[in-house]
């Protein structure tokens, strides 16, 4: 019954996601941080995540990546604590956690911040968006999330980043759960700053964050960075002037588990075939709780194919820790709800996931919710 991996659970988590044994047998090598194979392995991700990330080859020197320590949030903390001047000012736009988290790291970090505040089940308003940068010219850099992953909501950042380029503002985008899963680029979405990070839609495992650059809004802004380890431009420097050395000792193992699974990707035929992966996943697990009368949080337009909410049954029978602990058992781990009005929980479709599984896994939900009780006949 449970499925045959050679880990004890598949991990329908938003990261860290289930990876292939080929990834994590990558980790076997050791590498000295001073090695010159080590640091060309470090360049070559650098050129793959910028080819990655710029749709258009005449513009590929027109940017630049940088690989950044810790899980993705020092990677967010980095960037918004180094790319705003003294004097500059941040817009964000927040329907989320993550949203909300970028807020409280521009404002602990003393920066003038504005906030957009929306209700987590609602899009980005754009027409918002146009007022406050059209009615505050002191805003100089706007930063949202793609995909919110604490709904599995998926932002407009099109159409954001065309209002903010016509504004003349910089924009920064937290692509963290969606980059590599879901097709996009520095082009259609006019960033200045891509955040992500290893152990997400690439599908590597946890410890490095990145961010894909325009280089000339980088370059300018040595000197700015607020904290010393984070400091974005001096980390980039390093990587960019002494042959992709980090500036401190770096999760030398998390990066070749990383270029493993950028030889994976494009095997697998690059992100628009990852993408139809992850929409089969998504579309499988949801058509099958639909199936059993479970409801989603949010409409299906504005549903990212990376991970779905889904209401808790509303029957006293159930209770999400026994429902946990079942499929576990059974070799499935889901994850836990984050948004603050309603009982939720999450399934994420991402990682080395098929639609099988997802099949697989609506067989036990269907088993387990009846062993619990809970008659989702209900549904209204
Ligand atoms: C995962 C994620 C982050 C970073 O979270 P960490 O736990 O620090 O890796 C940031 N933003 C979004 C949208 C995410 O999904």
């Amino acid at each position: 019954m449970v499925n045959e991996r050679d880990t004890q659970y598949l991990l329908l988590t938003p990261g860290p996601l289930s990876t292939t044994r080929a990834v994590r047998e990558a980790m076997m090598q050791e590498y000295s941080t001073w090695d010159v194979d080590y640091n060309s392995l470090v360049q070559s991700i650098r050129s793959r995540l910028v080819r990655l990330a710029v749709r258009d080859d005449t513009n590929l020197d027109a940017h630049t990546a940088v690989l950044t320590p810790g899980s993705g949030t020092f990677a967010v903390e980095s960037v918004i604590g180094s790319v705003i001047p003294r004097a500059g000012k941040l817009l964000v736009l927040n329907n989320g956690a993550y949203g909300a988290r970028i807020t409280t790291i521009s404002r602990m970090l003393g920066i003038d911040t504005v906030e957009l505040g929306q209700a987590e089940i609602e899009s980005t308003d754009l027409g918002q968006v146009e007022q406050m940068l059209a009615g505050d010219p002191a805003i100089t850099h706007v930063a949202m999330v793609h995909c919110e992953t604490t709904t599995g909501m998926l932002n407009p950042a099109e159409a954001v980043g065309e209002i903010v380029r016509r504004h003349g503002r910089a924009f920064i985008l937290d692509a963290m759960s969606s980059f590599g899963g879901i097709p996009m680029s520095m082009e259609s979405t006019g960033a200045h700053y891509l955040i992500s990070s290893a152990n997400k839609c690439i599908q590597g495992v946890p410890g490095f964050g990145f961010v894909v650059a325009d280089r000339a809004t980088l370059e300018a802004t040595g000197g700015w960075a607020r904290s010393h380890s984070l400091d974005l431009f001096d980390q980039w420097r390093e990587m960019e002037t002494k042959g992709g050395k980090w500036r401190f000792t770096s999760p030398t193992h998390v990066v070749s588990a990383f270029a493993a699974a950028l030889d994976e990707l494009e095997a697998e035929g690059g992100v628009t075939t990852r993408h139809a992966r992850y929409v089969a996943n998504q579309g499988t697990m949801v058509d099958g709780m639909r199936a059993l009368g479970f409801r989603t949080l949010i409409g299906d337009e504005v549903q990212s194919p990376i991970i779905t909410s889904f209401y808790y049954p509303d029957t006293a029978e159930f209770e999400f820790q026994k429902f946990y602990d079942a499929l576990k058992a059974r070799g499935y781990v889901i994850y836990p709800g984050k948004v603050s009005h309603a009982q939720c929980f999450r399934i994420g479709s991402i990682g080395d996931v098929h639609p099988e599984d997802m099949t697989e896994l609506s067989g036990h939900i269907s088993e387990v919710i009846e062993t619990m009780g809970v008659s989702l006949a209900f549904v209204s």
